[in-house]
């Protein structure tokens, strides 16, 4: 979904290049001066057709439609699958179910865009989404079903139906997995773990000037960090596909994995490519309330789907007194509703009550969420469970809407 364009903040830019180098430091402990050492007489580490920046659901989907049409290298700065899909928990949606309709899920969406929606691009995502799904079935995704071997479809905040398709509350752990096993048995595609990409390569590092008003920008690769031979490494390719996921880390609440820094964005600003929406963050209203765990744990919306209603202190009830689909509202209006709880009450949390449903049935739906909430002293089949709200991945870094992919040749955005 791509909403109204507004040019990144140069300032916000360079105080994402300074948080992504201290966390750059800490997340690897690299001495910085190596690198800029480095940069000067780089090896040449390999030339590829395709190059893809990240090893998430985009870089993975990407990398095995390539593949079709030429050698395609993967490189991605931790372990293979440490990725935000990994820890996505309640599913996608997808109109799949007869009562559903395209219709109602653009109109669902362009509500919960609250006007910012570019209407041609969540018409093309909700449209190609039945496809796009069908796709990765193919590779082996099992959703879950139901006893008459339906999808058993989840409903999530904003969804005037449930059409979110999940594997239990795991779903982004399973579609990593079933993506990576493809990845492996494909002669075509080849994966760098540990490879810390630092610069987009363009004429810029060829002596030619390069400006924000340049047209015809080139990407012909990128120097990246080799964390285990401590050593900067040189990749060209015909297309370089940046696909290094989010930003969340920004943030001192966040569900993100540690390697969601917003690395792709610093490094396409950096090459004066364009980068939109950066004001766009969001916050996902129920991250478990576990002081001194960072990042948080995310209690999925599903929960929200599935019955849960959020609750004060005293146990009262309170989305209703904020919008009239209560609970389940989109996420932003939810998270801001609970800040202005925790504000009014002083409170740290609020609660979230699921204890209306079967025990087996939370079992079944959310095995990997009960199990942490156990692990910290809650049943959340009889307790409730404390939560907050905190950062989420969701930041886009969207291209120009008419839909040509990049502002300069050779690289395309997530
Ligand atoms: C806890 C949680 C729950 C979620 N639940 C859902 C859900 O139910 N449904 C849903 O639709 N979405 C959900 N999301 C959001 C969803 O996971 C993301 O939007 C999606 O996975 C993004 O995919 P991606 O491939 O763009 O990025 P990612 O999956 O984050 O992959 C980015 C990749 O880039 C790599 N990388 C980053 N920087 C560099 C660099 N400098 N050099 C090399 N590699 C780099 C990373 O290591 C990673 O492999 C959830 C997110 C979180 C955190």
């Amino acid at each position: 979904m791509q909403k109204i364009v507004s040019n990144c903040d140069f300032a916000l830019a360079l105080n994402i290049q300074i948080i992504l180098l201290v966390l750059f430091r800490q997340a690897t402990n690299i001495n910085v001066e190596i690198v800029n050492n480095c940069l000067n007489n780089v090896n040449l580490m390999k030339k590829v057709d395709f190059l893809v920046i990240g090893s998430g659901i985009a870089g993975l989907s990407f990398a095995l439609k390539a593949a079709q049409y030429g050698k395609v290298l993967i490189v991605t700065k931790s372990n293979e699958d440490e990725s935000n899909t990994k820890y996505a928990q309640g599913g996608v949606a997808v109109v799949v179910d007869e009562s559903d309709s395209f219709e109602k899920h653009i109109e669902d969406t362009l509500i919960a865009g609250d006007g910012l929606c570019d209407e041609k691009i969540v018409e093309i995502v909700v449209k190609e989404g039945p496809q796009r799904i069908q796709e990765i079935i193919d590779y082996g995704i099992n959703f879950d079903k139901n006893t008459s071997g339906f999808f058993d479809l989840a409903k999530e905040g904003g969804h005037s139906e449930h059409r979110v398709l999940h594997y239990k509350d795991i779903t982004g752990y399973e579609i990593e997995s079933v993506l990576l096993k493809q990845i492996h048995e494909n002669k075509n595609i080849e994966i760098l773990t540990h490879y810390f990409c630092l610069e987009l390569i363009t004429q810029h590092h060829l002596g030619v000037h390069v400006d924000k008003s340049s047209e015809d920008i080139n990407c012909y690769g990128i120097y990246a960090f080799n964390t285990e031979l401590n050593d900067v490494e040189k990749i060209l390719a015909s297309v370089t596909v940046m696909a290094s996921g989010g930003a969340g880390h920004v943030y001192s609440t966040t569900t993100n994995p540690v390697i969601a820094t917003g690395d792709g964005m610093a490094m396409v600003y950096r090459a004066k490519g364009k980068i939109r929406n950066m004001e766009f963050i969001q916050f996902h209203p129920t991250a478990l309330y576990n002081p001194g765990e960072y990042p948080s744990f995310l209690i999925s919306e599903a929960v929200r789907g599935f019955g849960g209603v959020l609750r004060r202190r005293n146990g009262e009830e309170f989305m209703y007194e904020y919008d009239k689909r209560g609970s389940l509202a989109p996420r932003d209006i939810v998270a801001r509703a609970i800040d202005a709880e925790m504000k009014k009450s002083g409170d740290d949390f609020v609660y979230l009550d699921i204890t209306m449903r079967k025990k087996e049935d939370i079992l079944t739906h959310f095995p990997n969420i009960y199990a942490k909430c156990l692990s910290i002293g809650i049943d959340m089949t009889k307790d409730f469970i404390p939560v907050t709200p905190a950062a989420v991945s969701y930041t886009h870094l969207t291209l120009p809407t008419n839909h040509d992919m990049c502002s300069c040749r050779g690289w395309a955005g997530d």
